[in-house]
């Protein structure tokens, strides 16, 4: 997917295990909700795809945040 693309970000937060991984690399999208042990979006709208943002995509464990070009 090339660096200029734009994306809406979909969580599973079902699939979720609260590591917290995409909350500290990608602050600016993703955050723990108030128990601490789910991710949620903090914006879920068409928006760049950016290196942080691929970057939390992969290193999340459970796959489950996913990617859709909008
Ligand atoms: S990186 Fe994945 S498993 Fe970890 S908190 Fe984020 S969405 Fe959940």
């Amino acid at each position: 997917m090339p660096a200029a693309s734009k994306v809406k970000v979909l969580l599973d937060t079902y699939e979720c295990n609260g590591c917290g991984g995409c909350a500290e690399l990608c602050p600016e999208v993703f955050r723990m909700d108030e128990t601490g042990e789910k991710a949620e979006l903090l914006k879920a709208d068409c928006r760049p795809l950016t290196p942080e943002l691929a970057e939390a995509v992969k290193m999340c464990a459970q796959q489950c945040i996913e990617l859709e070009t909008c």
